[in-house]
């Protein structure tokens, strides 16, 4: 008996999946052997393990910028700690410029082709044709005593033989010497550039990726010395910083870190106003003005000043240097912190600077700052450096100047302010939440610009934001797939690289909080995951595992399905179909075998579905058969359970999802009377069959439309299969009908 029960609710319930025709794909199955198992340094809830480590590097740097010939000449101590359980033969450090020496793999191995009236400025750059003397000349690479140390160099790595192996907990200093030239951003655009401005013979440096710097050693992979081709940034340790900098004696510089000698390289006015900013929460103090940065781009000193700075816990040292540059600085109050954020700008960049550029960074660390962790640096720094979006530890390079009226449309506006807000945030992610970009872009440009756009709604609600919206990403997802590649996937392998590692990792960020998980659930894990790795490395696995952990939703699919595939979303409605319970049946009918299979196909065939016009089917409630009691005692009163149905509208919903990606279904139901409800059904509903589910909801009024995802919060390609009944857009079909 018990067996032969068994049998018979089964067969009802998995009705609906004995029609499935494609292939179960696991969607919802746990990621597993996707990711690494967990050890002691990466535990399995997504936190730093017990034994977690990493390596530190200190540096103490002196440089000159040599404004006749644009170069840079510069030596460092480099004091190395392994933290590490393994024995060091040897370093590895990476060496950027190289990217730029004659001869660079990243010319070598790009691909172009032949287009009949290309403008000369992208033939240069698509051929090579920029005579640059770029890449680091390596003078000397020493000891502490000294002596030289063997060291070779493959390409933009380069390799330090050490004399006795680095235990474990010990540290080592060594020394190395280099210069190199600057590349002219216009010719060659990187990250780092200089500018001249031919109207008054004056330049404009925004210096990084200027100083051999350590590679990451870690648990995960040892060296992370993968080549720089271009398009994969950054892998760095944290370490302590120590820079003196030579420029002539009428730059202005900013930088990474404190400036320790202000009294040496500023004015008596400067300095004043420099302290004054420090207290002025409302708006910006104004260092070095407009009419003092003209009067000096008159003159070139012939002197030299030595700027010292110190930075602690960074993982990189950035600068930018100047005699064209305006100053303006305000204190932000993040909870016990009181950073100063700071701009520097050619007048070419006003009137547009001086209004937004220290207001932006002030939005960004403040939203920032609470979904995840209070700024901890002591400055902020924006700086307009042409055609620029980069961002280095408290300081970043943006775009955004006006014609030279000093016009510029709110699309050049929305742009820099976008731009700074991206940058400056990307002080959390990875310049403090630091993941190695070189493998994994998401991880910063993904989460980054999922912040940036919080921050952009909340701050700058009259600018339409575009990036992140879900409707936004729909023409990238209806998409060319194969110019599309995974999130998961390695930096210089994606060709969509905006599209996807920024927009569609932003999205999918934007759909997690508003539709699946819904904000606080998000915004607490987000922070859990923020604070976890602050000033550490966090791997993909440390990410997802951490927004589970924290959260107690499964979300295994949600990685499986927008960070490990192509696949869209394409959610349709296939079929409703009305109902009213008979209402002159009072009497509890004793038919034995009446299943709702055989009710609704009493009318299949005989009535077409494509909107309410044909009416409710009647259908009936029998009384409850003995055998269905099983081992109960007591009985349900069935007449209560029809009164239940009495005058409902019952509606049976069949959804198919014909694009990959299983997404929460978002219904809108819009009744007779004009009035609306939504409701959200979890994912979980496409668990069983992940094409096809039919569901019954019991409605007190009556419906006249339904529509999917109404708020297009899904990235739903297609909205003509999302309303029933069919809405007078075109479908393929009608197109198809009309063009023959
Ligand atoms: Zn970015």
């Amino acid at each position: 008996m018990r067996v032969l029960l068994f049998t018979f609710t089964l067969c009802v319930s998995l009705s609906a999946l004995c029609q499935q025709t494609e292939k179960w794909q696991g969607k919802f199955e746990q990621l597993d052997q996707l990711l690494p198992t967990p050890n002691e340094y990466r535990s399995g809830s997504g936190s730093p393990g017990p034994r977690y480590w990493q390596q530190k590097a200190d540096y103490v740097i002196t440089a000159e910028l040599n404004d006749v010939n644009q170069s840079i000449t510069g030596s460092e101590t480099i004091t190395y700690h392994n933290n590490s359980p393994d024995v060091l033969r040897y370093l590895w450090l990476q060496l950027d410029q190289n990217n730029q020496a004659k001869g660079n793999n990243t010319q070598k191995t790009a691909t172009n082709s032949m287009e009949d009236g290309a403008p000369a400025k992208s033939v240069s750059a698509d051929l090579g044709l920029y005579d640059f003397d770029g890449g680091f000349k390596i003078k000397s690479v020493t000891a502490a005593n000294g002596q030289a140390l063997p060291h070779t160099i493959n390409y933009t790595m380069m390799r330090i033989d050490l004399p006795q192996p680095l235990n474990p907990g010990q540290k080592i200093s060594f020394s190395i010497s280099w210069s190199y030239n600057i590349n002219d951003g216009l010719m060659a655009r990187e990250r780092t550039q200089f500018e001249y401005f031919p109207e008054d013979g004056n330049y404009l440096y925004a210096i990084a990726q200027w100083f051999p710097r350590m590679c990451v050693y870690d648990d995960y992979q040892g060296w992370q010395n993968k080549q720089f081709l271009g398009q994969g940034e950054f892998a760095l340790p944290f370490g302590d910083y120590s820079v003196t900098l030579t420029v002539p004696a009428d730059h202005i510089v900013a930088a990474t870190g404190s400036l320790q000698n202000p009294q040496n390289v500023l004015s008596k006015a400067e300095l004043e106003r420099f302290e004054k900013a420090k207290t002025s929460f409302d708006a910006p103090v104004v260092i070095v003005t407009h009419a003092e940065a003209l009067q000096k781009e008159k003159t070139k000193s012939q002197e030299k000043k030595t700027w010292e700075f110190k930075a602690e816990n960074v993982r990189d040292f950035a600068f930018a240097s100047s005699r064209k540059f305006i100053w303006d600085a305000q204190a932000v109050k993040v909870g016990d912190q009181r950073p100063l954020a700071m701009s520097f700008y050619p007048r070419e960049g006003n009137p547009l600077w001086e209004k937004e550029s220290t207001r932006a960074i002030k939005n960004a660390l403040e939203v920032y700052s609470r979904m995840t962790f209070d700024y901890p640096y002591p400055v902020a720094i924006s700086v307009h450096a042409a055609s620029q979006g980069m961002e280095y530890p408290m300081i970043c390079f943006n775009r955004g100047r006006p014609d030279k009226n000093g016009n510029y449309t709110p699309a050049i506006r929305q742009s820099m302010v976008g731009v700074i807000v991206h940058e400056v945030g990307h002080n959390f992610f990875p310049m403090i939440v630091n993941n190695d970009e070189r493998q994994t872009t998401w991880m910063d440009e993904g989460l980054n610009s999922f912040i940036q756009l919080v921050t952009e709604l909340e701050r700058y609600p009259d600018i339409p934001w575009t990036r992140g919206i879900p409707a936004e990403l729909v023409p990238y997802m209806k998409g060319d797939k194969s110019f599309q590649r995974p999130l998961m996937t390695n930096s210089e392998q994606i060709i969509s690289f905006g599209a996807e590692q920024y927009a569609k990792a932003a999205t999918a960020l934007f759909i997690l909080r508003e539709t699946v998980m819904g904000h606080e659930l998000f915004d607490k894990s987000f922070k859990e995951y923020a604070n976890r790795w602050a000033f550490k490395h966090p791997k993909p696995a440390d990410f997802f595992r951490t927004m589970e952990d924290a959260s107690a939703v499964d979300l295994d699919w949600f990685w499986r399905g927008w960070f490990y595939t192509t696949d869209h979303v394409d959610q349709s409605i296939d079929e409703v179909k009305w109902y009213k319970m008979r209402t002159d049946e009072t009497k509890i009918e004793k038919k034995v075998t009446a299943q709702k299979g055989d009710l609704s196909s009493e009318s299949a065939g005989k009535k077409s579905f494509n909107d309410f016009s044909a009416g409710p089917q009647p259908f009936s409630v029998i009384a409850t058969d003995e055998r269905l009691y099983g081992e109960f005692r007591s009985r349900t009163d069935d007449k209560a359970v029809m009164s239940k149905l009495q005058n409902k509208n019952i509606y049976e919903v069949k959804l198919s999802n014909k694009g990959g990606l299983v997404m929460p279904v978002m219904i809108e139901w819009t009744y007779k009377d004009g009035s609306k409800e939504t409701e959200t059904i979890p994912a979980e509903i496409w668990r069983l069959n992940e094409k096809s589910v039919t569901k019954v909801f019991v409605k007190d009024k009556e419906v006249v439309s339904i529509v999917l995802d109404p708020m297009k919060m899904t990235t739903d390609i297609s909205l003509e299969d999302n309303a029933f009944p069919k809405t007078n857009a075109p479908s393929k079909f009608d197109t198809f009908k009309k063009k023959n």
